[in-house]
């Protein structure tokens, strides 16, 4: 295309208009698939964000012990903080996560419940995937309800991953999977003890499921681990997705160039590429121009 613009006088043919289409349609699902891997990338380097949440007394502080005794590996108190909300390291998977139990989510008069509750609702403001426990031996009530309400408004009503959490499987069943997915919405549903360890395992795998669900496997060769990156490809996505649109209109093909040559600069600043010199080396080779 550059080819074209620069050197009219060179009779250089160019791409067909579909094919042009094809072409930039591939780069885009290619660089939005590179993109999304930055997820898994930002979770391998810092740890997925798990915070537990639920009612007293549930038994989120045991589910936590209980995956960390599961997970006694790597398991590293994590300084500064305090009694209320209480953070973990662990590996659960492969996967580093940082654990976090939550105190009550009311505001009482007391200072440092209070304090709690302010530190409680930053975790699940932050968190990757929040597990939301409940007393399975208990009848669903409506404090539940509230709580899962309270749980829908820190995060402004935006899809929050979730696993509900069916605790004290081991004392009997008052609750059943439909009454919880009808309060929160759709999610996954995972009855478990706490204490006498089952469904942990089940827990565990849902967990990473639900951290890399869909997203390019920590196996595969791309992987975005650095926020500028991601956001290069993100600039570069948008610009490759202006191009697309330019060429349905049918805008000049000097606006074309334009947006590819700017999807071209963001992709060279990861790859430490100067562009344009890139290009005009790449113009002369391939054309034989200047002969
Ligand atoms: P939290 O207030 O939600 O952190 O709840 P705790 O973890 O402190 O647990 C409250 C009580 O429930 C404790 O007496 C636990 O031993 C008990 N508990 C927690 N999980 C289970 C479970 O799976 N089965 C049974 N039988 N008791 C449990």
């Amino acid at each position: 295309m550059e080819a074209t613009i620069d050197f009219p006088e060179e009779d250089i043919e160019f791409l067909e208009e579909a094919q042009c289409r094809d072409r930039l349609r591939r780069v885009i699902e290619q660089l939005t698939l590179i993109e999304a891997s930055a997820n898994t990338g930002r979770i391998l380097r810092e740890g997925a964000m798990l915070v537990i949440c639920g009612r007293p007394n549930v038994g989120k502080s045991s589910l936590l012990n209980a995956l960390l005794k599961a997970n006694r590996a790597i398991v590293t108190p994590i300084p500064g903080t305090t009694r209320d909300t209480i953070e973990e390291l662990v590996n659960v998977r492969g996967l580093p996560l940082r654990l976090v139990d939550t105190a009550g989510l009311t505001a009482t008069d007391d200072p440092i419940e209070r304090e709690g509750v302010t530190r409680s609702r930053a975790a699940i403001q932050q968190a990757d995937l929040l597990l939301i426990v409940f007393d399975r031996s208990a009848p669903f009530s409506q404090a539940d309800r509230e709580l899962l309400a309270e749980i829908r408004a820190l995060r402004n009503g935006a899809a929050i991953p979730a696993l509900l959490v069916l605790n004290k499987d081991d004392l009997g069943s008052q609750i059943n999977t439909a009454e919880v997915t009808t309060a929160w919405g759709p999610a996954p549903v995972i009855a478990v003890s706490a204490v006498q360890g089952t469904g942990l395992e089940t827990l565990e795998t849902l967990i990473s499921e639900q951290l890399l669900g869909g997203q390019v496997s920590i196996s595969d060769g791309a992987l975005v681990t650095n926020v500028r990156h991601q956001q290069a490809l993100q600039r570069a996505i948008a610009a490759c997705r202006a191009g697309l649109s330019s060429l349905e209109r049918r805008t000049t093909i000097e606006c074309l160039a334009v947006e590819l040559r700017e999807a071209c600069e963001h992709l060279g600043g990861i790859l430490g590429l100067n562009v344009s010199e890139d290009l005009l080396d790449r113009i002369f080779k391939q054309f034989c121009i200047g002969k």
